[in-house]
């Protein structure tokens, strides 16, 4: 595990991006935030939202949990 390392699903791409520091986040769009490991990011991200790769795959109600908690925007 590496600290400095952030996986994060982006609904904007609609692919797991990986945020190293001390670059840091580099995409401005809707990101949620996974942790350090990749394969639990993964999986997290299975438990959280299935196979929706963009934020329109979400049912509405899932969006406003996952919005509220993506970082990154704007
Ligand atoms: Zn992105």
């Amino acid at each position: 595990m590496d600290p400095t390392t952030t996986y994060a699903w982006c609904f904007s791409h609609g692919r797991m991006h990986k945020f190293v520091a001390p670059e840091g986040p580099w995409c401005s769009a809707s990101w949620l935030p996974l942790g350090e490991d990749e394969e639990a990011a993964y999986s997290a991200k299975a438990a959280r939202v299935g196979d929706a790769q963009f934020m329109d795959d979400l049912p509405l109600e899932v969006q406003v949990e996952v919005v509220d908690e993506c970082a990154g925007q704007g």
